[in-house]
């Protein structure tokens, strides 16, 4: 054996050795890794088989040695190029679905079963024989068809991972850059070797590419110890930028936009990278015809904004804006869009529920006396009339008795409806319980009470239920209690309700459909 294939065989044993040291380190510590350990281990497995195939090649004797040899090496190699490029994409982010790891590992797995079965068909090497000067183990060969497609498939491979990295040089911290470097060597170093060969400047026959391949497996093995290769990736940042669920505006010192996320896009779909540079005040133009309905004060904790989607569903969205200072002390401003859509409609449907009755739908006995307090209290104060009526529908419960618990509760709804018919603005109406209603009526004089009353008991008494077409209707009269407030130091609004109620029930004893006025002196005994 002379000493230049000793030399060979020296290098191609020491990429192999390194390779198969890188993929048991990661194989080892891939429970510490991200997800993209396992294509990284792919692309060293592969690399390994085909520096282990080379080197056992190198000391082959007999053509068909050196052709089983070949055959091992391109159970890896022709693998390495596309599961390095899958490697790079997902490290910078991008998405390997199925469909993009089957459609670029087709071609190598190809060339691995012509290169098999190249005895019968020499569509990957037209010739392939022993080198007739130099012996075995170099080769002499001509290239077939199929050589050419595996040639120009793994260079561009090399190739495309190559240019993906360098795009993203300028946008990766300085902390990350050894990651960079060792991606691209992973790439440049077979290329150049690849290019060398291909021009004929490396000696002849033999395949250069494992014998330097320990070099881009050491900056491999450096950028694991000094960047945490596998641990952090510079393109978590961008990851975790794009899940959150909140949408996010970036916006330089001059408020000019900068970047937004995901969610951002989906509640602003005109949204569009074209718009990088332009002030937010004209982007907000665009995006709904309006100036921007918010201010863009870090100060300004919660703002909300109504926003007609492009469905015409209209959502709201919290705003919240934060200073950002950069290295260089520039003060950008991040704008946090939350949609609160849901829990505003929440609130609303809770806020209904605590405050009008649902059957009637007319405010309940708690939001009566949450809005009669502050009316009864300036009526007082200001001297003002204030007057109550309570309401009981008469002989309620034969209704229910007769046609059942259902009409029971059509007729309140028909009698709820009835009253608010007759109110005036400042009147407060609500069920007061079971089939009781009542009023609360500011700035007026028990006379102008029994006048109303009155009304709303001729009203009712006019307009009877009326039930499906042969069922015919159901007539309802009404009795009700007035009483006013007399600014009587201490009077409180229950005791005004309790007068109106011995009225009611004054009115209840004489004969029922009537108003009955509260008078201290009649009705004193009861
Ligand atoms: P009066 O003329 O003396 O007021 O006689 P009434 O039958 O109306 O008086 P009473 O207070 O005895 O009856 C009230 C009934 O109202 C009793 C109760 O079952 C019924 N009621 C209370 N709340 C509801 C309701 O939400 N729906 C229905 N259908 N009935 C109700
Ligand atoms: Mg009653
Ligand atoms: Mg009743």
């Amino acid at each position: 054996m002379n000493s230049e294939l000793t030399a060979y065989i020296t290098l191609i044993c020491t990429s192999s050795v390194l390779n198969l040291y890188l993929f048991f380190y990661v194989f080892f510590n891939r429970h510490k890794y991200t997800n993209i350990a396992k294509m990284f281990l792919l692309y060293t497995a592969a690399t390994t088989i085909y520096c282990l195939g080379a080197a056992f090649g190198m000391m082959a004797t007999t053509v068909e040695q050196i052709k089983f040899w070949t055959a091992i090496q391109y159970v890896g190699m022709p693998f390495s190029p596309p599961l390095s490029l899958l490697f790079t994409m997902q490290f910078l982010g991008m998405k390997v679905t199925k469909k993009r790891v089957i459609a670029l590992l087709t071609i190598p797995f190809i060339s691995m079963v012509m290169v098999a079965t190249n005895d019968w068909h020499h569509l990957h090497y037209r010739v392939f024989e022993v080198d007739p000067v130099l012996g075995a183990p170099f080769i002499y060969l001509e290239i077939g068809r199929w050589y050419v497609v595996h040639g120009i498939f793994t260079f561009s491979c090399l190739f495309a991972g190559f240019v993906l990295i360098l795009a993203h040089w300028k946008e990766t911290a300085k902390t990350y850059r050894p990651q960079l470097i060792a991606l691209m060597c992973g790439q440049l170093v077979p290329m150049i070797t690849a290019f060398v060969y291909l021009i004929g400047l490396t000696p002849p026959g033999v395949d250069p590419v494992p014998m330097v391949r320990w070099l881009a497996t050491l900056f491999y093995l450096w950028a694991i110890s000094s960047s945490r290769l596998f641990t952090i990736m510079p393109i978590a940042k961008d990851e975790i930028f794009n899940s959150i669920n909140d949408g996010v505006m970036v916006l330089d010192d001059s408020t000019r936009l900068i970047e937004f996320n995901t969610a951002c896009k989906k509640m602003f779909p005109q949204l569009n990278k074209s718009m990088f540079g332009t002030d937010l005040e004209q982007v907000w133009q665009g995006l709904s015809g309006t100036s921007i309905p918010f201010k863009l004060d870090a100060t300004e904790l919660h703002q909300e904004i109504g926003v007609t989607t492009a469905e015409n569903s209209q959502r709201i969205y919290q705003v919240r804006t934060s200073l950002l200072q950069n290295s260089k002390n520039n003060k950008g401003l991040l704008i946090i869009f939350t949609d609160i859509t849901e829990v505003k409609r929440l609130q609303v449907q809770l806020e209904h529920q605590a405050y009008y009755d649902e059957l009637t739908q007319v405010y309940n006995r708690r939001a009566f006396f949450q809005k009669s307090e502050q009316d009864f209290a300036k009526a007082m104060k200001e001297s003002m009339g204030y007057t109550v009526i309570l309401m009981d529908i008469d002989y309620f419960k034969k209704v229910n008795d007769t046609y059942g618990h259902h009409v029971g509760d059509q007729l309140l709804i028909h009698v709820a409806k009835a009253c608010q018919t007759q109110l005036q603005e400042g009147d407060i109406f609500a069920r007061y319980g079971g089939e009781e209603f009542v009023f609360s009526l500011k700035g007026r004089t028990a006379l102008e009470g029994e006048v109303l009353a009155n009304k709303i008991r001729g009203y009712i008494e006019a307009h009877p239920l009326q039930r499906n077409e042969n069922e015919g209707s159901i007539p309802v009269t009404i009795s009700m209690g007035v009483a006013e407030a007399t600014n009587k130091m201490g009077t409180t609004l229950y005791q005004l309700l309790n007068q109106a109620d011995k009225a009611l029930y004054l009115a209840k004893e004489n004969g029922r459909n009537r108003v009955q006025v509260y008078l201290e002196h009649s009705l004193a005994r009861n």
